[in-house]
């Protein structure tokens, strides 16, 4: 056929269209981002916060009009009750899922010596009971439905350490081994489980940090700049979307090659 009379046809193809995507703490930062990437391949998203502010509804408005269907909710996925019960109502609300990005995180940083049994509680059960909670809460409908992808968010800190972040460190290192073990229950019912490890990533999370400090850290970054949430969500949607069908187990450093990650 004269190619004059039938241009090349170009196919533009949807990676989640018509996908359920659960990400946890999606009012701002990176689950905020991963949430509009996801909406813009087609994904519909359910997404929490701990509380219903004017953020959340600038989300879901922001994600509606990407022409998906978006609903924030309540939920404190340090609580498994509140897990629970934030599944359950988007299983009620939007029929099924597909996918689960457990993004949520606090830092609440001191030196060991001075690091209250509070501070340590506070992370452990905000970072990485939140990832037992969530994982536990979706696998019964993954289970039956026989697939299901998941991506842990991790961190850097959590494979190289970081000064006055003992109680975080724990909590990101905790989150790869728990995600090996899954992998390992859940891969014959192709449930798919991968962590993300980000360096130093924009958000109002590293916006605390001290001007002196992050110079240091970008010293550290042989790219010279931070990441941005956009980077992170790319990598999720990897992960997420049929593009990594056979990935499972990974630990994705995402850190411009930052030094000990
Ligand atoms: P952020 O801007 O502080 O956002 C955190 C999100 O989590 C907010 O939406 C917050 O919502 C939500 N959240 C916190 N605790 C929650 C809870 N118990 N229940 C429900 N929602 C909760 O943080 P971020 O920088 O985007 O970080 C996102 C994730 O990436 C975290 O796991 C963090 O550890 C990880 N990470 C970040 C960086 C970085 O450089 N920024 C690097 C490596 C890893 P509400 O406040 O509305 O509840």
């Amino acid at each position: 056929m004269d190619r004059a009379i039938c241009p090349p046809l170009i196919l533009v193809t949807m990676l989640l269209k018509d996908k359920v995507t659960i990400i946890t703490g999606a009012t701002r930062g990176i689950g905020k981002a991963i949430a509009v990437r996801f909406a813009q391949e087609g994904s519909h998203i359910a997404f929490c916060g701990r509380s219903r502010g004017e953020q959340m509804t600038a989300v879901e408005n922001e994600l509606q009009a990407l022409g998906v269907k978006a609903k924030g909710y309540v939920a404190d996925v340090s609580n498994l009750e509140s897990c629970q019960q934030f599944v359950a109502q988007v299983l009620e609300d939007f029929g099924h899922l597909d996918c689960l990005i457990n993004n949520a995180g606090i830092t609440d940083d001191a030196a060991i010596k001075r690091m209250t049994e509070a501070q340590w509680d506070n992370v452990l059960n905000n970072d990485l009971k939140s990832v037992f909670f969530m994982t536990k809460s979706v696998q019964p409908a993954m289970w039956k439905q026989g697939f299901g992808s998941i991506v842990n968010i991790s961190s850097v800190v959590g494979i190289g350490g970081n000064l006055n972040q003992a109680n975080y460190a724990a909590a990101k290192a905790g989150i790869i081994g728990f995600t090996k073990t899954a992998v390992k229950e859940m891969g014959a019912r192709n449930i798919r489980i991968n962590v993300v490890a980000p360096g130093f990533i924009m958000t109002e999370m590293t916006g605390e940090i001290p001007e002196q400090m992050k110079q240091y850290w970008q010293t550290r970054i042989p790219l010279r700049r931070p990441g941005t949430p956009n980077e992170v969500a790319n990598a999720c949607l990897y992960y997420a979307s049929e593009l990594g069908s056979y990935n499972t187990g990974d630990v994705m450093h995402l850190c411009g090659g930052m030094e000990d990650a």
